[in-house]
C-alpha cells in the first residue's frame, strides 16, 4: 500500500507531499516536532507528546497552528490512513512560509505535516540485543530542550557513530559529564543498583519515555536518581541503556573501548524495557477500552 502524508489540510501521497522552499524550517530550521509510538494503531502516551508540543511552540513564540483536538485527530488520520498498527506517526510544526528573513512576522500560517510509518516492536526483552555507543562532543545550542528540527550536530553525531559501527552517540558536555544522546537519553544502573540519568534542564531534550522509564522504574521498586554521570562512571557502570520513543529501552553493553558490566544487557534494563513493553501494550487496551 502506498503512503499518505498529511501537509497543511491535505491527505497526499508521500511521494508528491511538499512544503514550500521559502517554509523558514528549510531556511532557518524554524519548526518543531514529535515523534509518538502506534500500537495496535493506537499511540502511547499521547498526551505527554501533546504537552511536550505545546511547550516547545510556546518557547519559540509560535502559535499553536490549530487546536490540540484536531492536532490528535490528523495524527489518528494519518495512522489510520496508512493502516499502522505498529509503528510511529511524525507530527511537525513549521513557523510558517515567508520571503527569507531572519526576522519573522506574527501571524504567519504555520506548516503542518504528519506522516506514520508501520515498525516492528521488540516482543521479548530478555531477547533484546546489547549495542555500541560512541561519545562525542555536545556541540549543539543551548536550548536542547525545545524539540526543534534544528538537528544538525545530532545528524552528524549519529553519522560518525554509525560510520564507527555504533548505533548511538552518547554527547559530553565540557565538564566529561553525560548528557543525553544524539536521539535518545543516556541512563546507567550504578554500583548499588539506582538507576541514574541526567536531571531536566535545557541542557537535554525531556524526553517522554524517560519519564515514563522513571514512572515504571519506581514502581517496580528501582530507586532512580536523577543526577549528571561523568563519562567515567559510565564506563565503570553496572549496566548502561538509552531511552527514546524508537529505540525502547536499549541496553547499552560498550561504550566506545569499553565493555559494560559482563558484556550482555543487565538484569535492570531487561526489567525496565519488559515493564515498558508491557506499559506500551496496556497503553493501546486501555485506550480501547
Ligand atoms: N533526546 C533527543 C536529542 C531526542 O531526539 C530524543 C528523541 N526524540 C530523545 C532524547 C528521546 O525522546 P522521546 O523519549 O520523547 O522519544
Amino acid at each position: 500500500m502506498s503512503r499518505v502524508a498529511y501537509v497543511n489540510g491535505r491527505y497526499l501521497p508521500h511521494g508528491r507531499a511538499r512544503v514550500h522552499i521559502d517554509d523558514r524550517a528549510h531556511n532557518f530550521a524554524d519548526g518543531v516536532y514529535e515523534v509518538i509510538l502506534a500500537v495496535d494503531g493506537r499511540m502511547v502516551d499521547e498526551e505527554g507528546h501533546m504537552v511536550r508540543l505545546a511547550r516547545s511552540l510556546r518557547e519559540l513564540d509560535m502559535p499553536a497552528p490549530m487546536s490540540d483536538r484536531a492536532l490528535r485527530h490528523i495524527m489518528h488520520q494519518t495512522i489510520a490512513r496508512n493502516r499502522v498498527k505498529d509503528g510511529m506517526v511524525y507530527l511537525q510544526v513549521n513557523r510558517g512560509t515567508a520571503p527569507r528573513n531572519h526576522v519573522y512576522d506574527d501571524g504567519l500560517t504555520p506548516t503542518v505535516v504528519c506522516t506514520a510509518r508501520s515498525v516492528a516492536l521488540p516482543r521479548d526483552a530478555d531477547a533484546a540485543p546489547g549495542v555500541k555507543v560512541v561519545t562525542r562532543p555536545d556541540n549543539r545550542w543551548e536550548r536542547v530542550d525545545i524539540k526543534t528540527v534544528s538537528l544538525l550536530p545530532n545528524a552528524l553525531a549519529k553519522t560518525a557513530a554509525a560510520r564507527e559501527g555504533a548505533y548511538e552517540a552518547w554527547l559530553v558536555d565540557d565538564g566529561g559529564f553525560v548528557t543525553e544522546c544524539s536521539s535518545s537519553n543516556a541512563w546507567i544502573v550504578d554500583r548499588d543498583g539506582r538507576v541514574v540519568t541526567r536531571p531536566l534542564g535545557v541542557d537535554i531534550l525531556p524526553g517522554v519515555t524517560r519519564d515514563r522509564v522513571i514512572a515504571l522504574a519506581r514502581k517496580n521498586g528501582i530507586a532512580v536518581v536523577e543526577r549528571p554521570f561523568s563519562v567515567g562512571e559510565a564506563l565503570n557502570a553496572r549496566e548502561a541503556f538509552l531511552t527514546s520513543t524508537t529505540s525502547f529501552v536499549k541496553p547499552v553493553t560498550q561504550i566506545d573501548d569499553t565493555t559494560i558490566g559482563n558484556g550482555h544487557p543487565g538484569a535492570t534494563t531487561r526489567a525496565l524495557l519488559s515493564a515498558y513493553l508491557d506499559f506500551t501494550r496496556r497503553a493501546s487496551v486501555a485506550d480501547a477500552a
